[in-house]
């Protein structure tokens, strides 16, 4: 979500006359922040210390700060951090080049955020990162309440994009060279809530199946609470729509679940994955897993190793359960020590890695279709490798070819890691708009490299 932002800031900011700085110093630095982890906090405060002195040997550089924190911290960001220019919220987006102007003029930080959303990001101009790969909104915010969760007071309640301003936007996305669309939402299994159709996200796939040179459609996230078997049945039936699915679990236990106000249980969980393999038996599974959550026993926690043991998944992020204040979990009792996190994580890390590596090991000898991706491919000693998704979304290794980043490579796996696999025989390649797309965009000039690795856009 916070990539498909930073997006569209980018594109707003070139749209008004800003271009992303080539080396020397920016005269704006934006960062779009995060708030679901603690560490994003310390990250951000400890980037602006770094930028102040650079502020004070360029007086007019400008520091704006967006996101889930900014929406979340409001004026403490300019209290802890004077030097900070604009604060803007989730729901403002669209703002930032007016606050930028305003605060130049008028000498002072403007703080600017709204309490509820006035326009979809989809419909501000964007700066994709891929020539060929793009996110399409279909919803932003979230009805639920898991109790570790600070998003629905940052994002709001869900709202629900129609179907046909969606189907406008991948039309037009294709028409520019879009081969493959990741549809985001918090839930997307509840896309449709606010409009009355509660089957609207099955048929929204099956919609996305009748789009001409559109290869290849992803969603993310699903909730297992309320994924329905016309969605199962909508991917089966949908020919571009991936066999792939990231589903949360969060835990195996069905008392943690509890108090994390998940409303599915570990047998429904692994029911959804049954009748997903059903459906689609090479379907890969991947998930996000908390450890250490409030309460959480030795007992409990070996629950979620079992779920992960059955699902088999394809790879997991795993996260160590911080505190967010705010909300209903950092006041429970019963926190876990951090050593205890710290040593079921790393179990669970491993078991993630043994079961996606065995996984993998399937594929050995198998052959997969990869969309090449951009950016530097890998390099093996002297071979230098490009890299890209098989249609399962697992990360493939490609022996040199001809390929372009946006291509499609028919190739057969050689080799199977626990995070990607390798695949040195090359079967073909097959040119593709996707890759016509991104030829034609790296024809102008790159644009990176601003003072701190920062996303960065300067004043033409
Ligand atoms: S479903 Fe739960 S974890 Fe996901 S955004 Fe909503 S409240 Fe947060």
């Amino acid at each position: 979500m916070n990539v498909h932002d930073s997006e569209r800031i980018a594109g707003l900011l070139e749209d008004a006359g800003y271009v992303a700085a080539t080396g020397d110093l920016a005269d704006v630095v934006v960062f779009n922040t995060c708030a679901v982890r603690e560490n994003a906090d310390n990250r951000l405060y400890g980037n602006l210390g770094h930028l102040l002195p650079v502020k004070k040997l360029h007086p007019g550089m400008q520091i704006a700060v967006g996101g889930c924190l900014a929406q979340k911290d409001q004026h403490t960001i300019v209290d802890r951090a004077p030097w900070v220019d604009v604060v803007f919220g989730t729901h403002n987006v669209g703002s930032l080049p007016t606050l930028l102007e305003r605060a130049r003029v008028a000498q002072e930080s403007q703080v600017e955020l709204l309490e509820a959303l006035e326009v979809f990001p989809s419909t501000l101009p964007t700066r994709r990162e891929s020539a060929y790969r793009a996110w399409v909104s279909i919803s932003v915010g979230c009805n639920n309440t898991c109790t570790f969760c600070i998003v629905p007071s940052l994002r709001g309640t869900e709202r629900d994009r129609r179907p046909g301003d969606i189907l406008r936007e991948i039309e037009a996305l294709v028409a520019d060279g879009v081969m493959e669309i990741t549809l985001l939402g918090q839930n997307v299994n509840s896309y449709g809530v606010e409009f009355g159709d509660r089957l609207a996200f099955g048929k929204l796939l099956r919609a996305c199946g009748e789009i001409d040179g559109l290869e290849r459609v992803r969603f993310t996230s699903p909730h297992p609470r309320d994924f329905t078997d016309d969605v199962i049945d909508a991917m089966a039936e949908t020919a571009n729509v991936m066999p792939s699915l990231h589903m949360p679990l969060q835990s195996g236990s069905d008392r943690v679940l509890k108090a994390m106000r998940r409303s599915y249980r570990a047998d429904k969980y692994l029911g959804i994955i049954d009748r997903v393999r059903a459906a689609m038996p090479d379907a890969a599974i991947t998930t996000d897993v908390i450890v250490g959550f409030p309460g959480e026993t030795d007992d409990d926690f070996e629950r979620t190793l079992d779920v992960v043991r059955a699902a088999r998944f394809a790879g997991a992020f795993t996260f160590q359960y911080s505190k967010r204040p705010g909300t209903p979990a950092a006041e429970m009792p019963d926190q876990v020590p951090p050593a205890v996190v710290a040593e079921r994580y790393q179990r669970l890390v491993d078991l993630v890695e043994d079961v996606a590596w065995s996984e993998n090991k399937h594929y050995d000898g198998q052959q997969v279709e990869v969309l090449v991706a951009e950016g530097e491919g890998r390099k093996d000693g002297a071979t230098h490798r490009l890299s890209g998704r098989a249609r399962d979304n697992r990360l493939v290794h490609l022996a040199a070819c001809d390929a372009r980043p946006g291509d499609l490579v028919d190739a057969v796996v050689t080799y199977a890691a626990p995070h990607h696999l390798v695949a040195d025989r090359i079967i073909g390649v097959r040119r593709t708009r996707g890759g016509d797309a991104h030829q034609l965009r790296t024809q102008t000039p790159a644009t990176t490299g601003v003072p701190l690795g920062m996303p960065s856009l300067r004043p033409a």
